[in-house]
């Protein structure tokens, strides 16, 4: 399927790439996997519809979310998605970034059951080193959850829609995110307006036990029931984990955020240490530095 003849109406836009099939429907629009007519490179390319936005009322968040995709363009970081251009139409905007194979870290999750320690750790350990390089260019994710995790051709991780969630959150998030309230900081859903890279800590606490447990910490259908679970940190730590992993996530899953555990902390805990890969043991630079460097 050729989706510049086909989606006529992308065709100028998209005039370098030849459409290929749709990988998923998101939020605003969906995201086609395509491949670079002159390199063959294989990309993906998420279409945000403007109508759609405006119908959801976000068409005035659109430019601070467009400002931070923008940003990524030059965010680069082994364990963050690659944007590698944002084309904006009056009717559309496509951005182009780095295809993810291996699709969504919960769905292998969901596949596998509970990791390996050695496995979650790898996984952990690459998700941290993202998130920590997005806080110190100032963004924090606030909607971390497996869904926003993409594994590539390696089963690396890939940190994805940071712009989108930083959109959404403001007023929407209980409206529009109710697949990720599990993975939300009790500060969020009590409908604290501040959210610091403290709610990043609380998701990466949830995902850090979703892969040693296959199963999330705090779970109810019933939403008021979930809620109190999660803002009174109520759950169950399985005895089958490691003692330092039984260590670690009750200093993450902490209801203060002002007394929860940092991402440095995270990071010099002992069981974060454990075969931390080198390239991973420095923290990295951040733009401005690396731009330095260049
Ligand atoms: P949402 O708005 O719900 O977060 P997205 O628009 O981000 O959803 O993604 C829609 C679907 O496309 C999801 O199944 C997601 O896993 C998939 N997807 C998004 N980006 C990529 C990518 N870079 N590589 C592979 N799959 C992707």
């Amino acid at each position: 399927m050729d989706g510049n003849t086909r989606g006529g109406r992308h065709s100028e836009a998209l005039k370098n790439y030849n459409l290929r099939k749709i990988l998923g429907h998101g939020t605003f629009g969906k995201v086609m996997i395509a491949e670079h007519k002159l390199t063959g490179h294989k990309v993906a390319i998420k279409i945000l519809n403007r109508r759609q936005m405006e119908i959801m009322e976000m068409e005035e968040k659109a430019k601070r979310e467009i400002k931070i995709l923008r940003l990524f363009i030059d965010l680069i970081h082994p364990h963050i998605i690659r944007v590698y251009e944002v084309i904006e139409t009056p009717k559309d905007i496509f951005v182009v970034m780095e295809y993810c194979q291996n699709g969504e870290l919960l769905d292998y999750i969901v596949e596998k059951g509970r990791l390996q320690e050695d496995e979650a750790r790898r996984i952990f350990q690459q998700i941290i080193s993202g998130v920590e390089y997005c806080h110190r260019n100032m963004v924090v994710h606030r909607d971390l959850k497996p869904e926003n995790l993409l594994l590539d051709s390696k089963y690396n991780v890939k940190l994805v829609d940071f712009g989108l969630s930083n959109v959404m959150h403001d007023g929407h998030f209980l409206k529009t995110s109710c697949g990720s309230l599990n993975y939300a900081a009790p500060e969020l859903i009590s409908g604290n307006l501040y959210a610091g890279p403290e709610v990043d800590v609380w998701s990466c606490g949830v995902i850090l036990y979703a892969l040693l447990c296959g199963k999330v910490p705090f779970e109810d259908d019933n939403i008021p029931k979930l809620f109190k679970k999660i803002k009174g940190g109520f759950y169950i730590l399985p005895s089958y984990l490691s003692d330092l992993a039984m260590d670690l996530i009750p200093r993450i899953l902490v209801v203060d955020p002002m007394k929860r555990i940092t991402i440095r902390e995270i990071r010099d805990h002992p069981w974060f240490q454990n075969r931390l890969p080198r390239y991973l043991a420095v923290p990295p630079p951040n733009t401005p530095q690396q731009a330095k460097m260049v």
